[in-house]
């Protein structure tokens, strides 16, 4: 009866089960300003198919989405409305930041343009590139997924 039971029944914690469950149910909402944009489209189509991920679907909601993606150049302009976006989902949420303008500005080091999104949101994962090839954006993915498996989850 033992030996079977070890080979059929398997224990967790209910936090660890909360991660895995959350790491593959994603919803993104894409905020995409600039160039960056285009590989975002390629990586979310049928070639690299990131329903394999669960994150397939946009949702064009903040309140529908527990992942941003920061995609290309943000200026001081737009800024209070990334962050109002940031705002606006609900708990837990994540944070990634799309390429090099997103991260650090990119070639843009002027006064228009914001030095990196987490002087005005925390970011989770950062991806590099100018712009990030697909493959790159799947290794982000991967880490956040990583991120949210390894976390701690409330439950309430
Ligand atoms: S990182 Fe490069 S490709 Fe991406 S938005 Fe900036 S300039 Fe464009």
């Amino acid at each position: 009866m033992t030996r079977s039971l070890s080979a059929n029944v398997m224990t967790t914690r209910f936090d660890k089960l909360l991660g895995w469950a959350r790491k593959y149910s994603l919803f993104q909402y894409p905020f995409v300003t600039a160039c960056c944009g285009m590989e975002f489209m390629s990586t979310a189509c049928s070639h690299y198919d990131l329903d394999r991920f669960g994150a397939a679907f946009p949702r064009f909601s903040p309140r529908q989405a527990d992942v941003l993606w920061v995609v290309g150049t943000i200026s001081h302009k737009i800024a209070p409305v990334l962050k109002t976006i940031y705002e606006q989902m609900a708990d837990p949420k994540w944070v990634v930041s799309f390429g090099a303008c997103a991260s650090c500005g990119g070639p843009y080091d002027n006064y228009a343009t914001v030095q990196g999104i987490d002087t005005i949101i925390p970011v989770d994962v950062y991806i590099a590139g100018c712009p990030p090839r697909p493959e790159a954006v799947l290794d982000g993915l991967l880490k956040l997924q990583e991120l949210i498996q390894n976390q701690k989850h409330e439950w309430k």
